[in-house]
């Protein structure tokens, strides 16, 4: 990367380094790191980090190891000192930060109790638990700089990606971070559901003649420090709701108080968001996750095999992780639900046992599929109703949604043409065969078509 003078110096306790700390905590915290400034006459080594978090954990963590070597390589009676060095995150390269395989928590952790704290936020969201590689690099990078200064960075933020890809975990990550750093912060966590249904009882008991509820609403919402709204894009299309978070949204971005709003798509793609919204939304920090590559797979699922105490070999994992690239919460599914299925059927987990254990997992997922949670997925996903699906009406935006519906319908629970037909609104095999026709050619060279309907297949897979 560097801007540093000191490049190979740094290189070469950095190869020190490598030797003597914890690895986990060399691959996770030292990429970013670089010596800014060497001061010989008055003996100060200064050590700087990309954030406040990491430099904490560096001088936490490894200033003794550091203190040595540098006595070894630069000379006696150094003093260390730990700045911050921020940079902007779309300027970041690939080693700044490096692979981050997080350091594995205080041993008695135990698996992720979904237990929401007051605020909103589940405990086990945090930067401690996230492991970054090339796929969230950029989002991390963002979240650690929100953390040190809220609403002075990146105002608003807008996180977006698939889901399972972990968009929650990392934006609670800032509010504990934040709660930490700044105990006497007001920190509201909601989805956008929730946020929805609080406009909604508001405005409802508005019209029984009192406006209390909706000065409250008002009120709280605007005596926030940092504001996070996750699944933003549920307040789409909803009147009401959208003209309440709009004026908030406002009020608080004016008085320098930070936003967080994750979706699972970019601001301009969330259909029937007003423009106003989206232009504001789109008018900060934009990142997005990606998913993970096979290395960062890997060290997510050795994490919580540690964690949750489950000893699964190594082969074991790589097989899961080699198998599973939809998202996370999908790899740490499969990775629970394997090892427990061993236990369950007395089956030692080995290189043979585990292909057929995971493939009777997914025979029984595959059974559980209807046709209309298919079509109510694809609906969902486009915005569009059941009925509109359904009926007559041949717009593109409903032509091919159904299109899709037909696609899947045959891939995915092996219904016959006539059958797909009837649940599509009786229509005819031949329109089914020319539908199905027309995802298959578009899906080979359409990126964006492909990763929607991954998606969507997920969606399905888990309603
Ligand atoms: P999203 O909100 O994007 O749907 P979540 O934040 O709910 O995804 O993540 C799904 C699961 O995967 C959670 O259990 C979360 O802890 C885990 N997870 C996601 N990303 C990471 C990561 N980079 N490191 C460790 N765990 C992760
Ligand atoms: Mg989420």
């Amino acid at each position: 990367m560097s801007t540093s003078n000191y490049d190979q110096v740094w290189k070469s306790i950095k190869g020190e380094l490598e030797i003597v700390a914890n690895p986990t905590h060399f691959k996770t915290q030292i990429p970013g790191i670089y010596i800014k400034n060497i001061d010989a006459e008055d003996k100060i080594v200064e050590i700087t980090a990309l954030s406040e978090y990491q430099r904490n954990f560096v001088e936490d963590r490894l200033y003794g190891h550091l203190k040595k070597i540098i006595e070894k390589q630069i000379g006696p009676s150094f003093k260390l000192i730990f700045t911050v060095t921020k940079k902007d995150p779309s300027k970041l390269e690939l080693d700044d930060l490096g692979p981050l395989f997080k350091k594995t928590g205080d041993d008695s952790t135990n698996y992720p109790q979904q237990i929401p704290a007051n605020n909103g936020l589940n405990s086990q969201y945090t930067f401690d638990r996230f492991i970054v590689g090339n796929n969230n690099r950029l989002a991390y990078a963002v979240s650690t700089a929100i953390s040190d200064a809220p609403g002075k960075v990146y105002n608003p933020f807008f996180l977006y990606s698939g889901v399972g890809l972990g968009k929650t975990h990392l934006v609670q990550a800032i509010g504990h971070e934040v709660l930490k750093k700044h105990p006497n912060m007001n920190v509201i966590y909601k989805t956008g559901e929730e946020f929805l249904n609080e406009v909604v009882a508001a405005v409802r008991r508005g019209k029984g003649g009192n406006d209390n509820k909706r000065t409250e609403l008002k009120a709280k919402y605007r005596n926030t420090d940092v504001l996070i709204i996750d699944d933003v894009h549920s307040i789409a299309g909803k009147d009401a709701t959208q003209e309440e978070f709009f004026h908030t949204f406002n009020a608080l971005h004016m008085t320098q108080k930070q936003i967080i709003l994750t979706s699972d798509r970019a601001p301009h793609e969330i259909r029937t968001l007003e423009e106003r919204l989206s232009s504001r939304f789109a008018s900060g920090m934009i990142a997005d996750i990606q998913r993970p590559d096979l290395e960062t797979r890997l060290a997510i699922l050795q994490e919580r095999n540690d964690e949750m105490k489950l000893n699964a070999s190594p082969e074991i994992l790589e097989y899961i992780a080699n198998v599973t690239n939809t998202n996370i919460r999908e790899l740490e599914a499969k990775l629970l639900q394997t090892v427990t299925k061993a236990k369950s059927d007395g089956v030692d987990l080995n290189a043979q046992s585990i292909i057929s254990i995971m493939g009777e997992i997914d025979k029984n997922k595959q059974l559980t599929i209807t046709p209309n949670a298919i079509i109510r997925e694809v609906a969902k996903y486009y915005g569009v109703t059941v009925k509109e699906i359904k009926g007559l009406r041949r717009v593109k935006t409903l032509v091919t949604p159904r299109q899709i519906c037909m696609f899947l319908l045959r891939e995915m629970t092996k219904t016959g043409l006539q059958t797909v037909g009837e649940v599509l609104g009786n229509r005819d095999h031949s329109t089914v065969i020319h539908g199905v026709n027309k995802i298959e050619a578009l899906l080979n060279d359409n990126v964006s078509l492909n990763k929607e309907i991954s998606q969507i297949k997920y969606n399905i897979q888990n309603s």
